[in-house]
């Protein structure tokens, strides 16, 4: 960016490449931070770099975790035999607000075999040996509605079908305060076939 220090262009350059910021909010972001006592954007620079460190996976349900075992995977008040199955550690977080108070198993991922992604680059080993280790009583399946997210549900029902736990997927439907007439096609038939008795 032509008058720019060239520090100050680096870190618009920096921000613009996160998800939502385009050039004008990283500008506006960068004379925020320039404009502020040194010690707050030394203490954001703390938290970038220690962001890695301080923040891994935990080892029982892959969700994040600061260190070992997940607060999720420690509360002995929850019910470990039932396992809720997402794709990514951002969908506990979002499965959490709806008062679930199961355990869970992150994928890292869906099957996407246009992009590589087969069963080897899940961690649907890790889940076999839990359900292996016995305890665990139902999987719910709460992988996305895309495409990849389904056949990921179906990939996994099929694959612990031989064991005696439950399997279920979430239903689909219409969101709370939901339009008929916004849904898509297959939201809508999903939504139908999916009915349950009133
Ligand atoms: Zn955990």
């Amino acid at each position: 960016m032509r008058g720019l220090p060239l520090p100050l262009a680096a870190l618009v350059d920096q921000l613009s490449t996160l998800p939502g910021v385009g050039a004008k909010s990283a500008l506006r972001m960068a004379l925020n931070l320039i404009s502020r006592p040194e010690e707050e954007s030394k203490n954001l620079a703390t938290s970038l770099s220690e962001l890695h460190e301080k923040v891994g996976f935990c080892p029982e349900c892959g969700s994040f975790s600061e260190r070992g075992h997940c607060a999720i995977c420690r509360d002995t008040r929850r019910d470990g035999a039932l396992l809720c199955v997402v794709e990514q550690p951002v969908d506990v977080l979002m499965v959490e607000r709806s008062g679930f108070g199961g355990s869970y198993h992150v994928l890292h991922g869906r099957l996407s075999p246009i992009d590589g992604i087969g069963p080897e680059q899940l961690t649907i080993a890790a889940l076999e040996q839990r359900v292996a280790k016995g305890g665990v009583r139902e999987l719910v399946l709460a992988t996305s509605a895309t495409i990849d997210g389904e056949a990921t549900a179906y990939y996994l029902a099929s694959a612990f079908a031989s064991n005696p736990i439950t399997i279920s997927r979430i239903a689909r439907g219409v969101p709370e305060g939901g339009e008929l007439e916004y849904l898509d096609e297959f939201t809508l038939s999903r939504a139908l076939e999916q009915r349950i008795p009133w």
